[in-house]
């Protein structure tokens, strides 16, 4: 496989505020039967930046030329754009891959940590792009080690190519179904061969993973946002453990490869993870987060003047908690949309500017007004404090956070970056401690009920089966995080 030189890395850099959210991992994406499939590709992914910016690649089919790929670090508009890149990513085939650094390699990704993967196997090479986290990678690899496997990356998802390598089906599509059947966690999958793109997605489906038709082309992505933006149609959801074989000449053959078990999508996708203008569900993530903010409002309403989001996460929440509560919406914080994580490389006075980097008060709005401020999470609480600080500097009479996700007091092993669980406001102190913590005249989060019930569970959640992945709040993890209790985690005791 021909890779084109890669640059010194060009990290984007870190802001004081942006440890402060769950992040999602990674986003990918494939396209087949198309003209120039690295320029969807690189489209596709552009659109999915949100679900990580630290990294992408993305590997091509040409029939003449062979297997082509280009990693890079930072930006997809950064990298993706310039001709002499792209020329390199000839052909009708190709798959992508957007990224935050993983467990293995957190603040010191190298280059080769960087997906899609590519493997030569005896029958032809296959590239393999991953979203999600795999919770017996550690033994996976120890095993692998053992048994004379070379990695060449720190990342988890390396161990799907080495165990296709191991597998004596005779195909690439068995060998990978192969693969998946020993890796537990999480995982959305999308896969090319020399004439088939691949999908699949984990038995309890945590992680999304979509079906496009673009002209007599196919289109795998993690969210249909990233459809819209190449004007592919949206077919459907790709099932809890459904993997998808798809080639120009026959379109898509589906099969269930895996054992059925009850789906756990995971419900933060539906309150941050995904764009608010992606179908999740069969619902646009729009409406359910404005639903959140309209529960929010029954359960916790409290006396106010103005309801203002936390931009730009908080936004739908906030007009449906404003729908509501009949308290007018306003813009009390402004974002500067120009403020991206590739600032120039900030002094330490700028740092110590924090969150007004980012954020600035409506001052003439807010002056003398009793505020609800609506936020998508809690996780350190650090940015929390600061907002609170900036609205009461702005001359507010009160503040009131509502909160559109239960308490974090978990951290995710399924494929989102989350601190430590001691770091985890929610795991060390009571709503109402942290209600003093953050300074502010109350706080409310919704209710995992509540929760529940927005995104279109009418009774709420089913305590014997619930419905969604909810570990990050319940502390209930539908995949035993093996590698975590190994290294000393302590799962929640039986109530
Ligand atoms: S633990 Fe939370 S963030 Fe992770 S998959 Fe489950 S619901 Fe999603």
């Amino acid at each position: 496989m021909q890779s084109p030189q890669t640059p010194a890395p060009r990290f984007p850099i870190a802001h004081p505020f942006d440890d402060d959210k769950l992040r999602e991992e990674c986003g990918i994406f494939g396209v087949i039967g198309v003209q120039d499939a690295a320029s969807f590709v690189a489209l596709g992914l552009h659109a999915l930046q949100h679900r990580g910016q630290e990294a992408g690649g993305i590997v091509t089919h040409d029939p003449v030329q062979g297997f082509n790929s280009a990693r890079r670090f930072g930006y997809v508009r950064d990298n993706f754009t310039s001709t002499t890149v792209m020329e390199t990513l000839p052909g009708p085939l190709g798959i992508g891959h957007v990224r935050y650094s993983t467990a293995g390699s957190k603040g010191q990704t190298q280059i080769r940590d960087v997906q899609p993967f590519f493997g030569e196997f005896a029958m032809g090479g296959a590239a393999i792009a991953h979203n999600g986290n795999i919770t017996n990678a550690n033994a996976l690899r120890r095993e692998l080690i053992e048994r004379g496997s070379i990695f060449q990356s720190s990342s988890d998802s390396e161990c799907i190519i080495h165990l296709m390598a191991r597998s004596l089906q005779r195909n690439i599509p068995e060998r990978m179904e192969d693969a998946l059947r020993r890796v537990e966690g999480a995982f959305s999958v999308v896969a090319m061969t020399r004439t088939k793109l691949i999908g699949v997605r984990d038995p309890l489906g945590v992680r999304p993973l979509v079906l496009g038709r673009i002209g007599d082309g196919w289109v795998l992505s993690s969210e249909t946002c990233a459809l819209d933006i190449i004007g592919a149609e949206f077919i459907r959801e790709i099932e809890p453990g459904e993997m998808v074989v798809i080639t120009a000449e026959d379109g898509v053959q589906s099969h269930f490869p895996f054992r059925p078990q009850p789906s756990k999508f995971c419900i933060f996708e539906h309150v941050y993870f995904s764009r608010p203008d992606s179908i999740l569900g069969g619902r646009s993530v729009y409406e359910t987060r404005e639903a959140i903010g309209r529960e929010l409002a029954k359960e916790s309403p409290v006396e106010a003047d103005l309801v203002c989001p936390v931009p730009d996460s908080g936004t739908p929440a906030a007009i449906g908690f404003s729908l509501e509560s009949g308290i007018p919406y306003a813009m009390g914080i402004i974002r500067n949309q120009y403020m991206g994580r590739t600032f120039i490389e900030p002094t330490e006075q700028i740092r110590n500017m924090g969150v007004r980097l980012k954020l600035n008060v409506n001052r003439a709005l807010i002056r003398g007004k009793r505020v609800i401020l609506v936020d998508d999470s809690v996780v350190r609480g650090t940015t929390s404090r600061k907002i609170k600080d900036m609205i009461l500097d702005a001359g507010a009479k009160e503040v009131h956070f509502r909160i559109a996700s239960p308490p974090t007091a978990w951290p995710c092993f399924y494929g989102v970056d989350t601190p430590e669980r001691e770091k985890l406001l929610a795991a060390t102190m009571t709503e109402d401690e942290m209600r003093v913590h953050l300074g502010v005249d109350s706080l409310k989060f919704i209710s995992l009920d509540g929760l529940y019930r927005a995104v279109g569970e009418s009774k709420g959640r089913d305590k014997a089966c619930p419905q969604y992945c909810d570990a990050c709040f319940s502390g209930e993890y539908p995949v035993t995080p093996s590698d975590m209790i190994d290294k000393g985690f302590e799962l929640k005791a039986a109530e």
